[in-house]
């Protein structure tokens, strides 16, 4: 057993502005992580992070409640209207801190921080590295942790949760570099895991975007809040689903049809190339299904030729680095292939404000979490923003929480060590021995293909039921699905079948929101009930595991206050 006061799950940037916050406070906190933070899916952010710093040009008279009211108007108004203004009011700090830090962000001329134009936004007020900009953030992030000297369990794969007397004390893990499983002790625990791209096919995300984070605080006992609500990317590489920046269009590029036109003129005639991600995405959808995509094919063009090598070469190097290596063009000369993708999940593990959940001493930041200020459709640059101003807030909290514990302890963790890892022994043993007539791998597959094309950009009842039935069905098969290795190291056997439990369950409550939510709001758009309800459907989703069958569904109010619900015209 391993004892630290504060357990973080995930290096990304969530968790490392959590771990960094409770550290400074004097908490002695574990960084558990499957893959060194470095490498963590935040590095692969883009395009930039929003804060109402108000140095852009055209945007000297920017504030945070103009951002709230931008964030709230992308969130199709189901964002929780005081969350959102939270988020926008810490972001000036969240992001001069960062700067203070040593992040390397673009710069103006004046040498203050640049920031670029982005979907859904009034003002230009994303604050960008290049189009770096997570990896810039993530290393710095990364630097301060070593700086604090947090306590860093690396290739450590966090496969469930210790509740004693209805709390959470702590996480049972895999050692991957070791073997064995391990149990890690503490007062309290935040996850920062991440997204569940990898339940769908077509995704942008890391191979390790699986929502295990999420899925292990649903099973056990904490809802999952608004998980109906994916984002679609317009703009992810044809092949290869890889990210083309929302930058890309922030810098002027162009979205094109197979008949040469700019077709956003028609579905966004102000905003153009640059209406919220909800919109870009069914406008593309639109030409492609009525044949207007590129030779009558399931795609567009990205056309970045007309800003020039120069400008590629200064404030978007890694989109063409990636779009000449996993698509064979060089947007210098040629127009990019791009279909929307999966890419972001606006739902997650329900927490407030400060990261907390229903359970003592579990806590939640980052895209894991759903606070909620997204609400059914993120804005670009909202989501890097989310990672550092809840990980701190959450960090800050946790140190409140502990410091009021009575209790608990090291001493306290020792005499009740070796019950959880027993259990999940127990668990893999029981995986083993099953009678193992099914596949995870094809399981796996399938659950992903029907979260595509089941549950994608635009949805209906019939389509959604179909899909409703095979994922229970993947349920049941997985039932017989056995491991083929049950011990040693690197058993990534163990990690993908075992995290498909979780996985199914998520997909489960995406599944289960979509199909009741009987109306069109934001990234969920029925073509069964094509317009928004706010009279019945201005609320959130909270579902609730059942370890068999579909989840409970409950509903909770949007917290308003701040703007009337209006159409959203961009
Ligand atoms: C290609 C791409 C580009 C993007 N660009 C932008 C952008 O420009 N602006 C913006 O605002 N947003 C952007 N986003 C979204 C944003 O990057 C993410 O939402 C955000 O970085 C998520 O950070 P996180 O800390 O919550 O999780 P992550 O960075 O995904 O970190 C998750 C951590 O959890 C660990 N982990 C997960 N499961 C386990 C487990 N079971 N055991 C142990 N450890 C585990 C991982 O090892 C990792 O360290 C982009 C997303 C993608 C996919």
């Amino acid at each position: 057993m391993i004892y630290h006061q504060l357990i973080v799950v995930g290096g990304g940037l969530a968790g490392l502005r959590a771990a960094v916050e409770a550290k400074a406070a004097g908490l002695d906190v574990a960084i558990l992580t499957q893959v060194h933070p470095g490498r963590s899916h935040s590095g692969a952010a883009q395009g930039g992070v929003n804060g109402a710093l108000a140095n852009h040009p055209e945007g000297h008279d920017d504030t945070p409640e103009k951002h709230a009211f931008d964030t709230v108007k992308g969130s199709d108004y189901l964002a929780d209207q005081p969350a959102a203004l939270q988020m926008t009011t810490d972001a000036v700090p969240a992001i001069y801190e960062l700067e203070h830090m040593g992040c390397p962000f673009s710069r103006f001329d004046d040498g203050r921080i640049a920031q670029r134009p982005f979907g859904g936004a009034g003002y230009p007020r994303t604050c960008y590295g290049a189009d770096k900009t997570g990896h810039y953030m993530l290393h710095t992030l990364v630097e301060q942790a070593y700086k604090h000297q947090i306590t860093m369990y690396i290739e450590r794969f966090v496969m469930g949760l210790i509740v004693e007397d209805g709390e959470c004390r702590g996480v049972v893990a895999y050692n991957m570099t070791k073997g064995g499983f391990e149990e890690f002790r503490g007062e309290a625990v935040i996850m920062a895991t991440g997204g569940a791209g990898r339940t769908y096919s077509n995704t942008t995300n890391a191979v390790i975007s699986t929502g295990g984070g999420a899925a292990m605080a649903y099973h056990a006992g904490v809802p999952l809040k608004d998980m109906e609500f994916v984002q679609f990317h317009p703009t992810g590489l044809y092949t290869t689903h890889i990210l083309m920046t929302e930058g890309c269009r922030g810098e002027g590029g162009y979205l094109v049809n197979g008949e040469g036109e700019r077709f956003m003129r028609r579905y966004a005639p102000s905003a153009m190339e640059l209406a919220p991600r909800d919109i870009t995405s069914r406008s593309i959808q639109q030409e492609i299904d009525a044949g207007r995509g590129i030779g009558g094919k399931d795609y567009v063009y990205l056309d970045l030729r007309h800003l020039g090598a120069e400008t590629l070469a200064e404030k978007l190097p890694g989109t063409r680095d990636l779009a000449i290596h996993f698509e064979g063009v060089d947007p210098v000369y040629e127009p990019i292939p791009i279909q929307p993708c999966q890419h972001y999940s606006m739902g997650g593990i329900d927490t407030d404000v400060d990261g907390k959940t229903m359970m003592p001493g579990l806590y939640a930041a980052g895209e894991c979490a759903c606070v909620t200020v997204h609400g059914a459709n993120r804005l670009g640059g909202n989501s890097l923003l989310e990672t550092i101003v809840f990980g701190r807030r959450a960090g800050s909290a946790v140190v409140g929480f502990i410091q009021g514990k009575s209790g608990g302890g090291k001493a306290a963790a020792e005499a009740a060590a070796g019950s959880a890892a027993a259990r999940l022994q127990k668990r893999i043993d029981d995986i083993a021995a099953r009678e193992g007539t099914e596949d995870a791998y094809v399981i796996r597959t399938e659950m992903t293909v029907t979260m595509r094309y089941h549950f994608g950009i635009y949805r209906e009842q019939g389509k959604m039921q179909e899909g409703l039935d095979t994922l229970l069905a993947l349920k049941e098969r997985l039932k017989k699905a056995k491991l083929r290795y049950t011990g040693g190291v690197w058993n990534i056997d163990m990690i993908r079948t075992t995290e498909l439990e979780g996985m199914l369950d998520v997909a489960l409550a995406t599944a289960c929101g979509a199909l009741a939510r009987s109306e069109s709001r934001g990234s969920h758009a029925r073509t069964d009930f094509e317009t928004r309800d706010d009279a019945e459907w201005l609320k959130h989703t909270v579902a609730t595991c059942r370890p068999e069958g579909p989840p409970k569904l409950d509903y909770r109010p949007v917290e308003m206050g701040l703007f009337e619900p209006q159409e959203r015209k961009y």
